[in-house]
């Protein structure tokens, strides 16, 4: 009995120490971030953070454009500490609505080229994606290729697939043109490109490649990382498609390869600023910048960090230099201008 009674004791005043605990382990660090990056692009990063600094990190993920919505109307009682979406036009959005605040970790964001970043340093690059032609190579004569400005030359009169001019992709391509070329020739080129067309546009990135692979166009403007996936794919149909099509880096005498961006900023009502820092110096490191370049074919946003097998394959491209901020300005003007030249 009285053994038993001891042993209880003992267990009772572990369970002390343990209920001791609990205070210090309910005020546990914790960060809380909205994406509009799919989870399996994000989670197992975040796991890896959470084991190595004891920070949990809770995930929301949704489109870009309803997450936003939610931290606009959750104002000052948002859990978010961290907003993180893809595309400088989706981080300009964020930006004019005010959610966002400076950074102020310069020995963190400082790691990424100025053209990477915010001006007002709302928020930082995290990886990069390039936006470049691809062509059939049997029906193709790449010496007809040269800048986007190309892709409205009457050689190429119904033989172009591109997705339609309310994605944003597009529109931060159509946002570069018009700071390179001014408004007008871009309109110019923009009503010449639309005649190009081989099919009013449907679908995503992914079905403008196929479109090319299967014969329905013969050049397609797309997303890198998109054609990573396909020529990785464990479906051999895309598989098939991808190796049909090759990349063509347009520019290269020019301004250079349309990139964009995956960003993140710390919310206006961030509560573990702390935290949302050093998630963002982990998600910046080396280790995490290699990871996007194997998980999702993206370029690393830093310089001299090595890239994935398949970015090294397609090899190296001159990058059109224009900050992202730049891309966020245009965008109004941008989707005026493909509406205003019967891009659907
Ligand atoms: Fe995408």
């Amino acid at each position: 009995m009285t053994i038993n009674f001891s042993k209880l004791t003992t267990v009772m005043a572990l369970a002390g120490i343990v209920t001791s605990l609990l205070p210090v382990a309910a005020n546990a660090a914790e960060v809380n971030i909205y994406s509009s990056r799919k989870e399996a692009l994000i989670k197992p990063l975040l796991d890896q953070f959470s084991e190595q600094t004891g920070i949990e990190v809770n995930l929301l993920t949704g489109k870009s454009d309803a997450l936003l919505a939610r931290l606009k109307s959750e104002g000052a009682n948002t859990p978010a500490d961290l907003f993180l979406t893809v595309d400088a036009g989706a981080l300009h959005r964020a930006v004019t609505a005010g959610v966002f605040q400076p950074l102020a970790a310069p020995e963190i964001t400082n790691q990424v080229a100025e053209q990477f970043r915010s001006d007002e340093d709302y928020w930082v690059g995290l990886s990069l994606r390039a936006r470049p032609i691809f062509y059939a190579p049997q029906r193709v004569d790449v010496n007809k290729l040269d800048d986007y400005l190309s892709l409205a030359d009457d050689n190429w009169d119904d033989r172009v697939c591109i997705r339609s001019s309310d994605n944003l992709y597009n529109q931060s391509l159509v946002a570069a043109l018009i700071d390179h070329h001014g408004t007008e020739a871009t309109e110019q080129w923009a009503e010449e490109f639309v005649d190009n067309f081989a099919r009013q546009p449907v679908g995503g990135d992914r079905d403008q490649i196929k479109g090319v692979a299967y014969g329905i166009c013969d050049l397609a403007v797309a997303n890198t990382y998109y054609f990573g996936h396909m020529l990785n794919s464990d479906d051999a149909e895309q598989r098939a498609a991808a190796e049909k099509v090759e990349i063509f880096w347009p520019a290269q005498d020019a301004q250079g390869t349309h990139v964009n961006v995956s960003g993140i900023g710390i919310t206006e009502h961030a509560n573990n600023l702390n935290e949302a820092r050093r998630l963002i110096e982990f998600l910046l490191s080396e280790p995490s910048q290699k990871w996007y370049a194997e998980a999702n074919y993206e370029y690393p946003v830093r310089e001299g960090v090595s890239w994935s097998e398949t970015l090294q394959q397609w090899g190296e491209f001159k990058k059109d230099d224009i900050a992202m901020d730049i891309l966020g300005e245009n965008n109004a003007a941008a989707v005026r201008l493909m509406n205003r030249a019967g891009w659907r």
